[in-house]
């Protein structure tokens, strides 16, 4: 097998791992409706994480009592991440972004704008505006499915690493 092929293989595995970290993550979120986490990895190191819900201070309820429609300030997942790092002492820049559920259009432009240079989403979920957004701007972008074919590239890893 050559090296890129193990390579691949071994960025399937971690994009992998992120991706059922992020999941976890997820189920912090207070939302009803639905559940979206998200991390920014940078160097190997998560920098960032999020998921969706109100902004700091707010109550934490993302929908309105009256007719269970999503508050119109609830933050996304990824922005939250986003945000976050613009907080802290790290740059997203060249970062990765692992996001459970694909990114809307506005969330696409913070991440061009936040310099993340590669998506990795499992869910499809928005029109797909966001993710030819992110294309667009030479993001690589990456749908990690679940599927049986993962198996066989996690049984392919544990052969070569013996
Ligand atoms: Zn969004």
């Amino acid at each position: 097998m050559e090296e890129t092929e193990v390579a691949n293989i071994k960025q399937r595995e971690l994009d992998e791992r992120y991706m059922a970290m992020a999941r976890v993550w997820a189920e912090n979120s207070y939302c009803v409706r639905r559940k979206v986490g998200a991390l920014i990895v940078k160097d190997k190191m998560i920098i960032s994480d999020g998921y969706n819900g109100t902004p700091s201070g707010f109550e934490n309820v993302c929908e309105w009592e009256h007719d269970g429609r999503t508050k119109p300030y609830v933050l996304h997942a990824e922005a939250n991440a986003i945000t976050k790092v613009a907080k802290s002492q790290s740059s997203s820049l060249g970062a990765t972004l692992y996001i459970t559920a694909s990114p809307c259009i506005e969330c696409a432009k913070l991440i061009i704008q936040a310099g993340i240079i590669r998506v990795v989403y499992a869910d499809k979920y928005h029109a797909m505006e966001g993710v030819e957004l992110l294309k667009r701007a030479c993001i690589d972008v990456v749908e990690l499915k679940t599927n049986d074919e993962l198996e066989v590239l996690k049984r392919l890893v544990n052969r070569l690493e013996e």
